[in-house]
């Protein structure tokens, strides 16, 4: 049968149906509202009602701790504070399916592993986006952990002396790397730019924007480093709009090899591109309903 999935990020959620061969069809794309539980709660009703007869599975896959088919903004200002938001309870109210929901990063590191599994047991994914996520495959399993935190990597300390990163703590490599942390470090008219911005400053020479990039790729390869020393990985996948940005996964590599030997993990672009947390929801109800 049809998968109908969903990836809700800090920015855009994305929708498409998927079928039993893993093909994408008929994708769509609307602006995360960012104001309370209702706007999300009208947004999915919004997305869903049109597909409700046409599909036999939901899977959605979101940003923050999916808990008990709740979610929980780890970072508030990516997701417009929402805690406990009924995730599942909104789903089952629009269309009467058998659901499941799941982390954005754990749903897009299930799909990229299915890319590489033959060669590999220990394997890590990485979004850099509107926040920093990420999702780990141990022995071939995919960890979600009892409280959904698992993979959370993003919220890894870079810079203790950093600035406080919406989850509470202070410097988290969110903090530094994510987009909207690019976007921020550089102001224009009093305001802050959009990372597209910053990166197209960069690629046109501007010393501060290079800069700024540079900080960022520096704190993912330093978690990067992190993981690998702690979980021995094959291999790292890395996606997220500013993760396949061009030049970005040079410059996190670049950073990695400034390292000493025993640091340094192989570094991929994620194989669906922008499509991994779609496509690995969809694999995961297949896998686990
Ligand atoms: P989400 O976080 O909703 O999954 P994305 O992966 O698209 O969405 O990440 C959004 C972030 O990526 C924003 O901070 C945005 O400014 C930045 N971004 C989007 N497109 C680009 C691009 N082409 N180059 C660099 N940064 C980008």
């Amino acid at each position: 049968g049809n998968v109908l999935a969903l990836d809700i990020g800090g920015t855009k959620i994305a929708a498409a149906m998927v079928a039993q061969d893993g093909t994408l069809s008929e994708r769509q794309q609307i602006a995360t509202p960012h104001g309370d539980a209702a706007g999300l709660a009208g947004a999915l009703e919004k997305l869903i009602t049109p597909w409700r007869n046409r599909v036999d599975l939901i899977a959605v896959a979101s940003t923050g701790i999916i808990s008990q088919g709740r979610l929980t903004a780890l970072n508030p200002r990516n997701l417009g504070g929402l805690s406990g938001f009924p995730l599942q309870d909104c789903l089952r109210a629009v269309a009467d399916l058998p659901n499941v929901v799941l982390n954005d990063g754990q749903a897009a590191a299930w799909a990229e592993y299915q890319a590489v599994q033959e060669t590999c047991d220990n394997a890590l994914f990485v979004t850099v986006s509107t926040g920093v996520g990420g999702g780990i495959i141990w022995n071939r399993k995919l960890l979600t952990g009892r409280n959904g935190l698992a993979g959370h990597i993003g919220h890894t300390a870079f810079d203790p002396q950093g600035g406080l990163c919406g989850c509470g703590r202070r410097g988290c490599v969110e903090s530094v790397a994510s987009g909207t942390a690019i976007g921020h470090a550089m102001m224009e008219n009093a305001r802050p730019l959009g990372a597209e911005q910053v990166f197209e400053r960069a690629r046109a020479g501007n010393g501060d924007a290079q800069r700024v990039i540079s900080r960022s790729a520096a704190a993912v390869a330093s978690m990067l480093a992190d993981m690998h020393i702690s979980l021995d990985l094959d291999v790292v996948m890395m996606g997220g709009s500013v993760g396949l940005a061009e030049g970005y996964r040079e410059k996190v590599a670049h950073a990695l090899n400034q390292l000493p030997a025993i640091y340094r993990v192989a570094l991929r672009s994620a194989h669906h591109r922008q499509d991994s947390g779609l496509i690995g929801a969809a694999l995961w109800a297949r896998a686990t309903l």
